[in-house]
């Protein structure tokens, strides 16, 4: 067997732990005689193995009882329109535009009512998070929509905006699970699960229950939250297989001793790439040093010849998708949960060579 180290921003790596223990209950899962793949979501078996998914979710994000999970599909693009139509109940909502995700979340608010950019860092390629502050945001909102970590500039909250009283919304979708966060703070966090939680097909909404059974009439009823709470994440077929994953990554980390201990390897890996970054004469960290993202980390040389010339010989070094997003170019190494600590030595050891050898 043959594994390399994959930098992509999503999908992304999966624990190996994962990946063999579903390989080895692909074809009879436990004695049952079929794959998860092939049963029915309303079967016992399958009902245990969602329940479980979503009691361990629980567990590792300390999520409240008054919080409703709910496992859906169309990925954190299709709840863009959901949060909206599901929360804009005075026709206006308070968005802060971090980044490109941050920005269609926004347009696509627009459609549905009065949405407001209240703070935007998009002067400087979003290398920044602007500063929040209650006076800014709107009376009247509705919300307060974030994007905590910004996967394609590699920048994050450094804590949680105050927004004094009003409701804040996240999408979580490159940083769930990634540290501690005080779920009471949001009433909604939501994740498309390929970034940090398993394959893609699935996005997690974790949502107030008091704030359900507002959503606009001519809401698509698989895109009104509390349709899908009453329903247990199952008014129809739910990604049967892709929870299942969900699942095992979940028992992974609490296995490791849960999301303290997943932030104390991601620090010690973000520091490791980072401190060298910082020490190199080629290569530069793209993002304000406060604002730095754990999860994906984005550098350039400045010659973009170099930095194509760069990703060519780490793939042939076994070590892949290092190419930064096609709006702003360079190298993004995204190292999510799965990505081990080996997995930056081996990359920081090569990149200290690529730069001894292009001085
Ligand atoms: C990847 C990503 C998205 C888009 O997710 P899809 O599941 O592909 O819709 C949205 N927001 C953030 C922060 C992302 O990283």
């Amino acid at each position: 067997m043959s594994r390399i180290y994959n930098f992509s921003a999503g999908p992304s790596m999966l624990p190996l732990e994962v990946l063999k223990k579903a390989a080895e209950e692909m074809t009879d899962y436990r004695g049952t005689g079929m794959s998860v793949m092939e049963m029915s979501h309303r079967s016992s078996v399958y009902e245990g193995i969602i329940n479980e998914a979503e009691a361990d979710l629980r567990k590792l994000m300390n999520i409240p009882e008054n919080y409703k999970v709910l496992f859906l599909q169309g990925g954190a693009s299709t709840q863009f329109a959901a949060i909206p139509l599901n929360f804009m109940k005075t026709g206006k909502a308070d968005y802060v535009v971090t980044g490109q995700w941050a920005k269609k979340a926004l347009g696509e608010a627009r459609k549905y009512g009065d949405a407001k950019c209240i703070a935007s860092s998009e002067d400087r390629t979003f290398a920044y998070i602007p500063e929040i502050t209650p006076d800014m945001v709107s009376p009247d909102a509705d919300y307060v929509h974030i994007c905590y970590n910004n996967t394609i500039y590699g920048t994050k909250f450094p804590e949680i905006p105050n927004v004094g009283d009003k409701m804040l919304i996240a999408d979580m979708s490159s940083c769930i699970m990634s540290e501690p966060v005080d779920v009471t703070k949001f009433g909604v966090i939501y994740a498309g699960a390929q970034k940090n939680m398993a394959p893609a097909g699935l996005t997690v909404v974790i949502v107030r229950e008091d704030l359900l059974g507002y959503a606009r009439p001519e809401t698509p009823t698989m895109l009104d939250y509390k349709i899908m709470a009453d329903n247990g994440s199952m008014y129809n077929t739910p990604p049967c297989y892709t929870i299942y994953v969900a699942g095992l990554v979940y028992k992974w980390a609490l296995s490791l001793g849960g999301l303290e201990k997943m932030k104390e390897r991601n620090e010690k890996k973000a520091a490791l790439l980072y401190d060298y970054l910082d020490g190199s004469s080629l290569f530069k960290a793209t993002a304000d040093k406060a604002f730095r993202s754990m999860m994906n980390v984005c550098f350039v040389t400045g010659d973009a010849e170099l930095d194509k010339k760069f990703c060519a010989e780490a793939q042939q070094n076994g070590m892949v998708n290092l190419k930064g997003h096609r709006s702003v170019g360079g190298m993004r190494a995204s190292i999510y949960n799965a990505m081990p600590y080996e997995g930056v030595e081996k990359l920081v050891s090569f990149m200290k060579k690529f730069e001894a050898e292009n001085k």
